[in-house]
């Protein structure tokens, strides 16, 4: 998953940004902290620890990343995802995690009419967004990568006795966990982290945030919300215990073509282009980060309107959309939650 070299600088600084925003509005007490960096999934990562068991939290964290990393890669050969986009059809065994990720994306597919699928990264592929050669496609060039999407047809069997799984992928369809990784990675961390003994700690993969317990002290985290319009600096803060934060926005990943069109690497299933509406970004909170990161896609996809309405009939989430007029709505579970510190902004809560 190669990048430019320009879009990869920008986006270590985003997310150094991001957590240097974090930082000072998580102050910790006096437990002892202990802090890694790693670069995984294309994304720098902030894993921190509070209390003695740190060390070792933080080192079982960094492996289940680095496994996750080489067994979702689409382009890596060694991959499990490469195996099933390559077996014509056949069933492939996958780890637990994987189907974690597939029904919990095959739910949110159902529930969103499609707009989250995973099978979109032929197209992914063609817009340039997995290699960084970016590239309008033509109409039969979207068409012909539409006609590839098979979410619908891929099987997941489970099979108890053994605690196996197996996929079966529609030859010539593939997938990829682009939307969905960095929330299941999250997730697994955090759970790394506990079962070191951590009782208290926080991961940033990029924009994305999940929570251990609470700050040492026992008070909430503070989590940072990028500003769209402005990604060295953020709109508002939002305070939560133990959780995950997952932003989805259009800023994250774009390029501008030679008539000045800007495209983003969200792609509407319904239309093979990038969704437009009025979405610049939208971050879940919900504590299954695998869950969050779903809907943070599929709700970037929905817009606004229908993504309040996914919420009022599924909910278990709230919510923070910020549009490219400046509004910012959040559902109405953040009324005491979040805090805009960006006055240009105009702020509103959703029933
Ligand atoms: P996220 O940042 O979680 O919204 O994920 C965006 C990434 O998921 C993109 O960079 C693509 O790799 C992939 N993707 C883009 N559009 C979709 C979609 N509609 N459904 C599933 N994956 C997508
Ligand atoms: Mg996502």
């Amino acid at each position: 998953m190669k990048k430019s070299r320009k879009q990869l600088i920008s986006r270590l600084i985003a997310a150094l940004l991001c957590f240097a925003a974090l930082l000072p509005l998580s102050g910790c007490g006096e437990a002892k902290k202990t802090q890694k960096e790693i670069f995984a999934m294309d994304t720098l990562m902030t894993l921190t620890a509070y209390g003695k068991k740190g060390e070792a939290g933080l080192a079982a964290a960094e492996a289940v990343i680095t496994s996750m990393d080489k067994m979702l890669d689409p382009e890596l050969p060694t991959s499990t995802v490469y195996a099933i986009n390559n077996a014509q059809g056949a069933a492939v065994v996958v780890p637990g995690q994987i189907a974690k990720m597939l029904s919990t994306a095959r739910t949110v597919y159902d529930q969103s009419g499609g707009a989250l699928d995973l099978s979109i990264y032929p197209l992914v592929k063609r817009w340039g967004f997995i290699d960084g050669k970016y590239y309008v496609p033509t109409d039969e060039e979207i068409s012909a990568d539409m006609g590839l999407l098979c979410f619908d047809k891929l099987v997941l069997n489970s099979f108890p006795s053994s605690g196996s799984y197996s996929v079966t992928l529609p030859a010539g369809g593939q997938i990829s966990f682009g939307a969905v990784a960095k929330g299941c990675a999250s997730d697994n961390a955090i759970a790394a982290m506990r079962q070191a003994g951590v009782t208290s700690g926080i991961v940033t993969l990029g924009g994305n945030v999940q929570t251990l317990g609470l700050k040492p002290d026992g008070s909430n985290w503070n989590v940072a919300i990028q500003d769209p319009n402005n990604t060295a600096s953020f709109l508002g803060v939002v305070s939560v215990g133990e959780t995950a934060v997952i932003t989805s926005g259009s800023y994250q990943r774009n390029f501008t073509d030679l008539r000045g069109k800007t495209w983003h690497h969200i792609i509407n299933p319904a239309t093979g282009y990038p969704s437009s509406n009025s979405l610049v970004s939208v971050s879940i909170i919900c504590e299954d980060g695998t869950l969050a990161d779903c809907l943070s896609t599929a709700m970037f996809v929905l817009g606004e309107n229908k993504a309040l309405n996914y919420w009022r009939t599924y909910g278990g989430f709230e919510m923070i959309m910020v549009t490219s007029d400046n509004r910012i709505i959040c559902t109405k579970g953040l009324i005491e939650k979040f805090t805009l510190s960006n006055q240009s902004y105009t702020l509103s809560f959703s029933e």
